[in-house]
């Protein structure tokens, strides 16, 4: 592990070298290709102590201009067609999760430059008014409580504002949990949640509305795909429970859309072939992923991976990671 943050840190001071000189170009060497990426949300700031899903608006915008000028941004039907240009990096944009502030921040920036993109939404808000993950960042973060119980379970505050029990996070418990047990989480922290700035802090919790996903997938730059209905990891959960949460999704955003969903992202990117199996059985035409399972899984050609944007480093870096495709 070690030598594997030093490999990292390493790497990432050498692309950022290149980069400043102009020298981009050799981390381009045997290195075009297609990528599609994937964001989760966007903020006004950039905030990183809740989680590693949001990058600022003004991160996104120069982010946006740069591969807008410097390579080909297609939209996702043309990478499924492989409509690619040689010579460069070919880049299609996806969104996870349904935040309001891929609405409010992210789709303004995408109608400037005129680049297509897909959203990936979470259909919780017929449940419950955000995502838990986001509920449970949130109230770690802000409680002054050190301990909880949760199944019967004594979960510890760490120092990295997470509770933990017998060494797993309270949210790694959750996403293995289907929605009927996983909601009592919600009791546990209630006080918690009640007492935070909740509108202040909306940008790290709210997402899209009914009426907002369905003008989203009526502009023509965007289409809309499914992610599961309450963002359980479908891999841990009972497969009726699983199978029930890719149905439901579908059904509820074709409702909301009115038309036919046929793309689903799996939460955290777990799948197996049953699951797999199951999507397409429904109508699911394109699986999106973050990573492959085995290398036969490249061949699939309705399943492609993703890179997952990093908050954490700069826009050469981030760059010079995107060109490599990888952060190592
Ligand atoms: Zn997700």
């Amino acid at each position: 592990m070690l030598w594997m943050r030093i490999k990292y840190r390493l790497g990432l001071i050498y692309k950022t070298i290149l980069f400043k000189l102009g020298l981009g170009k050799l981390l381009l060497k045997n290195r075009y290709g297609e990528r599609i990426l994937l964001f989760h949300g966007i903020d006004a700031i950039g905030e990183t102590k809740y989680n590693s899903r949001f990058i600022s608006k003004a991160f996104f915008e120069e982010f946006i201009k740069y591969i807008t000028t410097h390579y080909n941004v297609i939209s996702l039907d043309d990478f499924y067609q492989n409509k690619f240009k040689k010579g460069t990096l070919n880049i299609a944009i996806t969104f996870d999760d349904g935040y309001l502030n891929n609405y409010k921040y992210a789709v303004p920036i995408l109608e400037k430059y005129n680049i297509p993109a897909c959203f990936y939404i979470t259909t919780i808000h017929e449940k419950a008014p955000y995502l838990w993950a986001d509920f449970l960042d949130l109230v770690s973060y802000h409680t002054e409580k050190t301990s909880v119980v949760f199944e019967r379970n004594l979960y510890q505050k760490s120092a990295k504002k997470e509770f933990i029990w017998n060494k797993i996070s309270i949210k790694n418990v959750a996403k293995a949990l289907p929605y009927d047990v996983l909601k009592m989480i919600y009791q546990v922290f209630e006080d918690d949640w009640k007492a935070l700035p909740t509108e202040d802090l909306k940008d790290y919790w709210k997402l899209m509305n009914a009426k907002q996903i369905k003008e989203i997938a009526d502009n023509p730059l965007f289409t809309i795909g499914a992610h599961g209905e309450t963002h359980a990891s479908l891999i841990d959960i009972p497969l009726a429970a699983a199978k029930q949460e890719i149905l439901n999704s579908k059904k509820q955003l074709e409702t909301i859309c009115n038309q036919p969903i046929t793309e689903f992202a799996f939460p955290f990117g777990f799948y197996n072939q049953e699951l797999a199996d199951y999507c397409s059985e429904i109508g699911f035409e394109r699986l999106l992923l973050v990573d492959y399972n085995t290398k036969e899984d490249v061949k699939n050609e309705a399943w492609k991976n993703r890179f997952v944007m990093n908050p954490y480093i700069s826009l050469e870096q981030q760059l010079a990671c995107l060109l490599k495709g990888s952060y190592f």
